[in-house]
């Protein structure tokens, strides 16, 4: 048998390979300590049960997140279904009854370098769509920015970013999910009242060397709004820069969360410049949103903090620089409890359809700026 995560977003060490049992280590992030991001290719040369072994899956950045986790495993590396999958508190164990001697596992189902030039490709061709490189990562990537819609007096401005931490893959299906549907014919009246710019990918390197949550500086991109700097935090660095310049009504930025198996909503609560007229806003727009999705939730997230916040959290920073409602949207990596006998858990297609039901949510709270 052959193990290999040498590709675009593979993370995975190989520690012993036996007969049906192998051993595997998930690599740390280059430059920093986080790890729980995993995916790689089995080549058999039969097609025995086999059971992998990540051995230090109990020290991982979020372990007990593997507790409601199964792995992911695709036959032809685009459709994906889930596998069985234990954890014990120390080592999760992911066994397989192969269809075909060469498949994949991974945490979530991949979103490649590839689909995202496709995506460019396809945006790109589109009258609507203003693409843009508003800077490059650290190895040189393109920051690619989508301004959709003209911008024009009396309109707002919607800001979406997505991906700061790479391993969090869900983030750009969500954001091909919303790009779509930015261009269907039944958004044309919310582009008349306002110009969405959206960052599907903060995080190209980050992605490209499989991390789970930096870039290759070994920065925590969501830990360096207004302390970011062009050596070692230049993604952020572009496009807070370009934030600033065009100002935003309303920002959202999207992550998975590998703790919490429901879809949920964090937004400025905690900020200085967080209002109660803030607040009510922000109950408004999660009360639209779970009318558009029924995976959007209110009752399972983070604790609503009640100050002393970290300001270089980028939802933070956005209330503080703009004095705007902004909000954390956050997606589960395995199980959606909202939808429990679901077998594939939350998926791609998942987060492409919660990505596209933001808009209504979005138009709805244009009306209250
Ligand atoms: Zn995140």
């Amino acid at each position: 048998m052959k193990i290999s995560a040498n590709f675009d977003g593979g993370n995975i060490d190989v520690v012993e390979i036996s007969c049906r049992t192998t051993k595997l280590n998930i690599r740390l992030d280059n430059a920093s300590e986080f790890y729980q991001w995993f995916y790689f290719k089995i080549e058999m040369t039969d097609l025995s049960e086999q059971t992998f072994i990540i051995e230090n899956a109990g020290q991982a950045s979020f372990a007990d997140g593997f507790e409601t986790f199964q792995a992911c495993l695709s036959y032809d590396g685009e459709h994906w279904t889930r596998t069985q999958t234990q954890y014990d508190g120390d080592k999760l164990t992911i066994t397989v009854s192969p269809k075909s001697k060469t498949f994949w596992l991974a945490s979530f189902e991949p979103y490649s370098w590839d689909r995202h030039e496709n995506l460019r490709a396809e945006l790109s061709a589109n009258a609507r769509v203003n693409h843009s490189v508003v800077g490059h990562s650290i190895e040189g990537q393109p920051i690619d920015l989508y301004q959709i819609g003209k911008s024009a007096p009396g309109k707002k401005t919607v800001w979406i970013t997505a991906r700061q931490h790479p391993g969090e893959v869900m983030a750009e299906w969500w954001s091909e999910g919303l790009l779509k549907r930015l261009l269907d014919p039944s958004s044309r009246e919310l582009l008349d009242e306002c110009t969405v710019y959206v960052v599907p990918n903060m995080n190209p390197d980050g992605s490209r060397r499989g991390n789970l949550r930096t870039n290759a500086a070994g920065v925590n991109l969501n830990r360096i709004w207004g302390v970011s700097d062009l050596k070692h935090s230049p993604e952020v660095h572009h496009v807070s820069a370009k934030m600033s310049e065009t100002g935003a009504d309303i920002v959202l930025d999207i992550h998975g969360e590998e703790m919490i198996p429901f879809c949920f909503l964090a937004g400025g609560h905690g900020a200085p410049a967080f209002t109660r007229r803030l607040a009510d806003l922000h109950d408004q727009f999660l009360a639209t949103y779970m009318q558009a999705h029924t995976s959007m939730q209110a009752d399972h997230g983070y604790p609503i903090p009640d100050g002393d916040v970290d300001l270089t959290i980028q939802t933070y920073w956005s209330v503080e620089t703009f004095g705007c409602p902004a909000f954390t949207l956050e997606m589960p990596f395995g199980r959606d409890d909202t939808n429990p006998d679901n077998p594939d858990g939350w998926t791609a297609q998942s987060a492409m359809e919660l990505g596209a039901a933001a808009l209504p949510a979005i138009q709805d709270l244009l009306k209250l700026l």
